[in-house]
């Protein structure tokens, strides 16, 4: 079997980039995108230049500006960041044959298979890419790649600002070992809290424990950030599985009837799949939830709603859905959350217009959606 190569790339201080892109003076200068002090504003990126005195993504303005009192203050501009977000996506599909915009700035893309389309090496592949990418686009980016999303992740951010870490197959968790387990996604203040009461400090400690230990002490959430930690997760990539349809499912540890982490991977699952109807510019009227019991018979619901990307609608949607699903009190092995009969944003607001020439409109911009949404969203060249 092929060695699974997922690569992670991440736009460096994106909105710093676009806004030196528009203003080329501002190379090398310390900038940041934030909201006004005096208007309660907070950081949205910093540039390098700017971090070093301590200020981060989040941060209040006003606390960054005592920080940093030489950087320089820039609105953000939403639309300029999109339309370079968007030529960057359009560019990456090229060379991918499964892709996933992540985030606006964030892309994974299942390279699987493509080591000899590629000439031997995914690095020198990937050192290509993000070279023309910085050519083309005026946009540097890190990279990272790996056996799963959540170690290429990590791998990428370990490559900041500007390299590629590629982490062998079966070397996930000797990476991770030494790393804070602050990288870990789902580990928030209260998880890290928990940890330091046990000490636990590194991915390699967390990795250590036994899985008694962490699910009594750290509940069902533990013992899935402990999977991360010895270098597991996921490897599929939000697309469609089928014609117009974004779907992702976790398979557990182990079968489980946690409400609450049940509840908290959906709203992770909801969350990302919101954030790529957006990033698609797309809204959905129907969700559909998998539920695989403990005895492998799968359950599934499906609901139409109003067209949506909004993520805590789509939640309340799933958690409803779960419980007419989840029927038969046995222990689940596997949730999955799908989202379908897509809408330009919109197009979807004409639906509910009688009116027949803003009636034609929605057609036309339907058959816009079926075009791009072959482009976008539907996966090239892999068979499911
Ligand atoms: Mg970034």
């Amino acid at each position: 079997m092929q060695p699974i190569r997922i690569a992670h790339i991440d736009l460096t201080a994106f909105f710093v980039s676009v806004e030196r892109l528009l203003h080329p003076e501002w190379v090398g200068k310390p900038i940041m995108v934030a909201g006004k002090a005096d208007h309660r504003g907070v950081v949205t990126c910093a540039s390098y230049e700017v971090r070093k005195f301590g200020v981060h993504a989040g941060m209040a303005t006003a606390i960054a500006q005592r920080k940093c009192p030489i950087a320089i203050r820039v609105d953000s501009h939403h639309d300029a960041y999109e339309e370079h977000s968007r030529k960057v996506r359009t560019y990456l599909k090229q060379y991918a044959p499964v892709f996933e915009p992540a985030s606006i700035d964030e892309f994974y893309i299942d390279w699987t298979g493509c080591e000899k389309l590629f000439g031997g090496s995914i690095v020198s592949f990937a050192e290509k890419i993000q070279k023309n990418i910085l050519e083309q686009f005026g946009l540097p980016s890190a990279m990272g790649i790996a056996s799963n999303k959540v170690t290429a992740k990590i791998a990428c951010d370990n490559a900041k600002p500007y390299g590629i870490k590629e982490i062998a197959p079966g070397a996930e968790a000797a990476f991770l070992e030494p790393l804070d387990v602050k990288v870990l996604p789902g580990v928030g203040e209260v998880m890290l809290k928990q940890l330091h009461q046990f000490n636990i400090r590194t991915c390699g400690q967390l990795a250590q424990l036994t899985p008694e230990f962490v699910e009594e002490n750290l509940g069902m959430w533990g013992l899935h950030i402990q999977g991360y930690a010895q270098g597991n997760g996921s490897h599929e990539l939000s697309v469609a599985r089928e014609q117009k349809q974004i779907s992702t499912e976790e398979t557990f540890a182990r079968d489980t009837r946690d409400k609450k982490f049940l509840h908290q991977t959906l709203h992770e699952m909801t969350l990302k799949l919101s954030e790529i109807l957006r990033h698609s510019e797309i809204k959905a009227r129907c969700i559909h939830l998998k539920l695989r019991y403990a005895d492998w018979v799968d359950q599934t619901r499906q609901m139409e709603i109003s067209p949506t990307h909004d993520p805590a609608v789509i939640y309340k949607k799933a958690l409803q859905l779960l419980a007419k699903a989840d029927t038969r009190g046995l222990p689940i092995r596997l949730i999955g959350i799908g989202l379908s009969r897509f809408g330009e944003e919109e197009a979807a607001l004409d639906l509910f217009d009688e009116d027949n020439t803003k009636r034609e409109h929605m057609l036309k911009a339907v058959d816009g959606i079926n075009s791009k949404f072959d482009k976008t969203i539907i996966q090239i060249g892999t068979a499911e």
